[in-house]
């Protein structure tokens, strides 16, 4: 197994009491699905600086199990 880096971000970093879980390879992908995600699932009607950088801070890089390419 190889492993590769992503970004992660979970609702519940970000204070919500939701099991929302965003995995992508770019913290701008994980960005573009949390607010696609806040706005649909949480009524947000627009992503403020302020919690686009709490956003931003919960964002973690995790190792994931890929498959060996061949
Ligand atoms: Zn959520």
């Amino acid at each position: 197994m190889a492993k590769e880096e992503y970004k992660q971000l979970s609702c519940s970093d970000v204070g919500m009491a939701c099991g929302f879980q965003v995995r992508a390879k770019t913290e701008a992908e994980v960005m573009k699905h949390a607010k696609t995600h806040a706005t649909e699932a949480h009524g947000l009607k627009e992503i403020s600086a302020n919690t686009e950088k709490k956003i931003k801070e919960a964002i973690k890089t995790v190792s994931v199990d890929v498959p060996e390419k061949k």
